[in-house]
């Protein structure tokens, strides 16, 4: 796809939070006074971009000493290996996307498994439960289980300030009920409960600014530029209906044998 390994302008977006990814995948940087925390990788091409990104802001690689993901597909942990090369940072993910990462391959528990491309597998990877609070100096991120996309799916919320203005940040894994042409998510039932608990869990997030692994799929760079506001309080709540909505059409398709 145009733009995802190609390096887009590093920005601050909020506080201490900053985008280093690519023009068409998300890399997040979160500073505190000594260290810092990365999440997400983009593609495998994609490491020499956001490594200049965050060099370009000012910051050295050996700050980062968390890399956190939200989802292990190619697109977003192709990256990862080569970014834990030249950080030395351990690779934080929960145990379904850990199993992935390790292996640079997903399975079948995936519902696009078969059209998938492998990635570099990650060497260091420590599994995190859901709800758990990854501390470094001052930063405290706490994790988010939403399984659906992905089984090892997870989202991101984190407090960020300037001065006295301060704003819950939700970083929100994708939430598209898509698969290969093999997986129909009606024959999961359990993935398919999985999955919409994970539409509730959105929509309850402490969310003032939500970001997203693809940036299109919340306007982030319209909202950069203010062409749309920034900090939008419902923005999880749209984001998490338009999700489901989407889910239940996906299940209406597969009734109706318009999918997969
Ligand atoms: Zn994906």
């Amino acid at each position: 796809m145009d733009g995802w390994s190609d390096r887009a302008p590093p920005r601050k977006i909020f506080g201490n939070t900053y985008y280093v990814g690519t023009c068409g995948i998300s890399s997040i940087l979160i500073v505190g006074k000594h260290d810092a925390i990365l999440i997400d990788g983009a593609t495998d091409k994609a490491p020499a971009a956001i490594e200049a990104n965050i060099r370009a802001l000012g910051f050295k690689l050996s700050d980062v000493k968390r890399i956190l993901s939200t989802h292990d597909h190619n697109d977003h942990a192709g990256g990862l290996a080569r970014l834990q090369r030249d950080t030395g940072a351990p690779v934080l993910a929960r145990a379904p996307a850990a199993a992935t990462l390790h292996r640079g391959a997903s399975d079948r528990s995936d519902p696009q498994f078969g059209q998938l491309g492998k990635f570099p597998p990650v060497a260091n990877v420590r599994v995190i439960a859901d709800g758990q609070t990854v501390k470094l100096g001052e930063l405290e991120l706490v994790a988010h289980a939403t399984p659906g996309h992905t089984p090892g799916s997870t989202s991101w919320t984190w407090r960020s300030c300037e001065g006295t203005h301060c704003v819950d940040i939700a970083y929100v894994d994708s939430l598209t009920a898509i698969s290969d042409k093999q997986y129909r998510y009606s024959d999961h039932p359990g993935y398919v409960a999985a999955f919409r608990h994970t539409i509730d869990t959105v929509a309850s997030l402490r969310c003032d600014l939500l970001l997203t692994p693809h940036p299109t799929a919340s306007d982030m760079f319209l909202r950069f530029a203010g062409t749309k506001p920034l900090i939008d309080a419902d923005a999880c709540l749209a984001y998490s209906r338009q999700a489901g909505k989407a889910l239940e059409q996906r299940l209406l398709d597969e009734k109706n044998g318009k999918a997969p």
